[in-house]
């Protein structure tokens, strides 16, 4: 439910730039090099989710490697036989260069989730005596010549050693420890869903416009292998979702339901369908209690009420509203929790 734009994390740098560092950094991870031509290399990275068809995808088969047509067919063969990597193995790599390069913070698909990343380099740490005695198996296993055996013994060592001797037993491991914090590692709170499902298409499971990070819920549970229509793909330059629609509460006998409205008609079918398909409304109406607190907000204080408050009290109008209906409706990000659905309700209800 939002456009996903590329926004990149190094203000100095040009999209064109982090293209090529993409290659680059594909190149450096692919252990077959029978991609002798860099071009076709870059043609694939590069290519929009728009242009990718049966036709494109033929193309780039014959022109990889023209003896191997009779495995079209084959195409879970094609990716390992082209690039030599499982697409597993290049995952953490393409999440890295994702995480490391984009700027983005709620899921494109629903609009409910935060998908982020993260550096963390240990510094809730004070120093490596708080280490050894406080950090878990896993973070003791990043430090270098410490392994399984090893974190397990620490540990045990922990409550049986007197402090001074346990700190000076593993002294030796604070080198690493301090390397560790200078280099900070990746978390993502996200999944990368292949907009084109890879079964479809192999050759284009690593086209950086392709992939896109989307919450885990979206991504496992309702996508699947849906195939999206140009004007729903969230980094299409046809995205329609934001404009094609609006939210609306509706009364139903004794009851609210938040419910969406089109807009757009020539979009239509492609728009309920993925509405039905991601469970937009039902998702949704799991948080009718923002709507329901602002529809009686909206009935208390009025524009009337809100402006006699402020004569009374001196507060501008603007403060006054951020106060009652929250900065988040007045004032909020697009990119916030769903920002879609509290922006339109509030434009209902008078507030915006
Ligand atoms: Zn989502």
């Amino acid at each position: 439910m939002r456009k996903f734009n590329y926004i990149l994390k190094d203000k100095t740098k040009t999209i064109k730039e982090v293209e090529r560092d993409y290659i680059k950094v594909i190149n450096a991870g692919l252990i077959n090099k029978k991609i002798a031509d860099a071009s076709i290399l870059k043609e694939i990275l590069l290519c929009p989710p728009n242009t990718m068809n049966d036709e494109l995808h033929l193309d780039f088969i014959k022109r990889l490697r023209p003896i191997t047509y009779n495995l079209v067919d084959k195409k879970f063969i094609l990716f390992d036989f082209f690039f030599g990597k499982e697409y597993s193995q290049l995952q953490p790599i393409i999440s890295k260069f994702i995480s490391e390069n984009f700027s983005f913070k709620i899921c494109p698909y629903c609009g409910i989730d935060y998908v982020n990343s993260f550096k963390e380099c240990l510094s809730y740490y004070m120093n490596f005596s708080d280490f050894l005695i406080n950090s878990t198996h896993k973070e003791l296993k990043r430090l270098k010549r410490i392994g399984d055996g090893k974190a397990k013994e620490i540990l045990l060592n922990r409550s049986s050693l007197a402090q001074k001797d346990f700190e000076k037993k593993y002294s030796k491991y604070e080198s690493s420890f301090k390397q560790l914090k200078l280099k900070p590692q990746f978390h993502n709170h996200y999944t990368l869903d292949h907009i084109i499902p890879k079964a479809k298409y192999p050759l284009f499971q690593i086209s950086l416009y392709n992939l896109i990070p989307v919450c885990y819920s979206c991504n496992t549970k309702f996508k699947g292998e849906y195939e999206l229509e140009n004007c729903v793909i969230p980094n299409s330059d046809g995205y329609v979702l934001e404009s094609g629609l609006k939210f609306c509460l509706l009364k139903e006998e004794d009851s609210f339901k938040i419910n969406y409205k089109l807009i757009h008609s020539s979009d239509s079918k492609s728009i309920n369908d993925y509405m039905k398909e991601f469970k937009i409304i039902g998702r949704y109406n799991e948080h009718l209690d923002i709507v329901l607190s602002l529809k009686e907000k909206a009935e208390k204080y009025n524009d009337v009420k809100i402006l006699e408050i402020s004569r009374q009290t001196g507060i501008s109008v603007e403060e006054l509203k951020e106060m009652i209906f929250g900065v988040d409706v007045i004032n909020g990000e697009p990119d916030s929790q769903l920002f879609k659905l509290k922006n339109d309700i509030s434009k209902d209800f008078g507030i915006l």
